[in-house]
């Protein structure tokens, strides 16, 4: 790696709090990992700050990512800071002659600026090879997504332009890979013949902690199941690949995503959503989120959003995958919950109906659960279900982490192909379009309980 060129990263929007908290403490650990790893590291923002000011911002959030200080230290002796109004061709063009290939830009910028400044680079001179790496939302519905990509390929072809869902990157999410392809036990089992209902679930006890400015137009819906909970589903339903090589990975999970629909084709039963009151959340009061600073009740933002879709290929027809996320909850369940069909016949002469057997992939922290029907304790000729549970190991980086190095090594495994931006949109623009009109009621849930009375996985509850 050490006779590899420099690249340069040019953060776009380096005072921003996804440079401080996920972007800086991400290439922190991948430098840890990969000490040798050559980059360079150009911050730019409107805000004026002083290359200490840069440097100090940098160390601080590379504390704790493992990252020896002489490595940190060789870092800053590159790390360069550029005040500029990134809407202002001349100090666009000023930054982008100093920058030399192999360049990265990466968009830390709010999605309205992104557009705009990828208008302006469309008119530029970028360094050979540059690579552009953007955060969603990647647009507001499929139509402006379609429109953003014909935007960007005017400035750079597709394969070099990440579109970064860090969950990808997460390693309890990268699991699916090994356990679905992995084990002789679970691979023909994967198909509607054995799979009765898949539930994909990522609900977090965090409340709006400060964020109105960007939840309270994005909502449940847009912020989590449109983006990362499709990916995981996207993961968990594609066919089998021959390898790992990213154009091949990223068809496969394309084509599951455009053999997706909303259940029955009926946004109203196949979409739920949810607001939350005041409640506690362990000792914190959490007050009612439209009484939170920044909140317009009129928008009607929902912070509980559950999709019922099925995959509609030979594999998966008749499945309901369940996609729920909701904040301020009190159970913080993060996990895909795989419920297999019942055996087609037990034993006559066995007691107790079993439960059908679980397979639980934890996403946080990283477990892999299995519930199995056994013969009952005290009784031969019963049955109980147990538990077979195994922790996986920690992760070698923050998802971060894996995404820079993959979008410094060209390898677009972890992004997200433009077509599936689109195809995202396209799955849950119905279920959005019922709630704009008001077909489906906006219920109420006290912060810290289960979400609303009587939500139930399955789409005939
Ligand atoms: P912030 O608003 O915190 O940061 C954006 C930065 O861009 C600010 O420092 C802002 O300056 C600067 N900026 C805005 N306009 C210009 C301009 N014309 N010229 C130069 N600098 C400008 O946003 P985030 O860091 O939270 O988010 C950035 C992107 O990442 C968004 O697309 C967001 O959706 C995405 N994202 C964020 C996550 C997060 O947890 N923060 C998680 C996942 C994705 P100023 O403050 O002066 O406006």
């Amino acid at each position: 790696m050490s006779d590899q060129p420099t690249t340069t990263l040019l953060i776009l929007g380096a005072s921003g709090d996804l440079t401080s908290r996920l972007l800086l403490p991400g290439l922190g650990t991948l430098l840890a990992v990969e000490p040798e790893r050559r980059v360079r590291v150009v911050g730019a923002d409107r805000s004026e700050l002083s290359t200490d000011t840069w440097h100090d911002k940098i160390r601080t959030a590379m504390a704790g990512a493992g990252v020896p200080d002489d490595r940190v230290d060789r870092l800053l002796t590159t790390a360069q800071y550029v005040r500029a109004d990134l809407l202002e061709p001349a100090q666009l063009a000023e930054l982008v002659v100093q920058v030399e290939a192999p360049l990265v830009v990466y968009f830390a910028l709010p999605p309205q600026i992104t557009v705009k400044v990828c208008a302006l680079l469309e008119t530029m001179d970028l360094p050979e090879g540059t690579r552009l790496a953007l955060e969603k939302p990647f647009g507001h519905d499929s139509a402006s997504a379609a429109e953003l990509n014909e935007q960007l390929v005017r400035v750079v072809p597709e394969e070099r332009i990440h579109r970064v869902d860090h969950f990808l990157a997460v390693h309890t999410v990268l699991n699916l890979i090994g356990v679905r392809f992995a084990n002789r036990i679970l691979l023909p089992v994967w198909s509607a013949d054995h799979i009765e209902q898949v539930e994909i679930v990522y609900d977090e006890d965090l409340a709006l902690e400060g964020r109105a400015g960007y939840y309270d137009h994005a909502g449940a819906l847009r912020d989590m199941i449109q983006s990362h909970l499709l990916q995981i589903l996207a993961l968990f339903a594609m066919e089998t690949p021959a390898t790992l090589d990213s154009v091949e990975v990223q068809a496969l999970k394309a084509q599951a995503l455009r053999a997706t629909e909303l259940w029955d084709d009926d946004p109203v039963r196949a979409s739920r959503r949810g607001r939350y009151t005041a409640g506690r959340l362990g000792e914190r009061e959490i007050q009612d989120y439209v009484a939170e600073e920044g909140v317009d009740p009129d928008r009607g933002t929902e912070t509980l959003a559950q999709l019922v879709v099925e995959v509609r290929n030979a594999r998966w027809s008749g499945v309901p995958f369940v996609l729920r996320s909701g904040k301020a909850m009190g159970d913080q369940e993060k996990r895909i919950v795989v419920t297999f069909r019942q055996p087609a016949h037990i034993p006559t002469g066995m007691t107790d109906c079993p439960q059908p057997d679980r397979l639980v992939l934890e996403l946080k922290p990283g477990a892999v659960t299995l519930d199995l029907s056994v013969n009952a304790e005290g009784d031969p000729f019963a049955l109980e279900q147990k538990t077979l549970r195994a922790e996986l190991g920690k992760a070698r980086m923050l998802p971060y982490g894996e995404v820079l190095g993959g979008i410094f090594d060209g390898d677009p495994l972890l992004s997200i192909r433009g077509d599936v931006a689109e195809e995202c949109w396209r799955i849950v623009e119905p279920a959005l379009h019922a709630w704009a009109e008001g077909k489906v009621p906006l219920e109420d849930y006290p912060a810290g309980s289960l979400g609303p009375d009587g939500w139930g996985p399955s789409p005939e509850d």
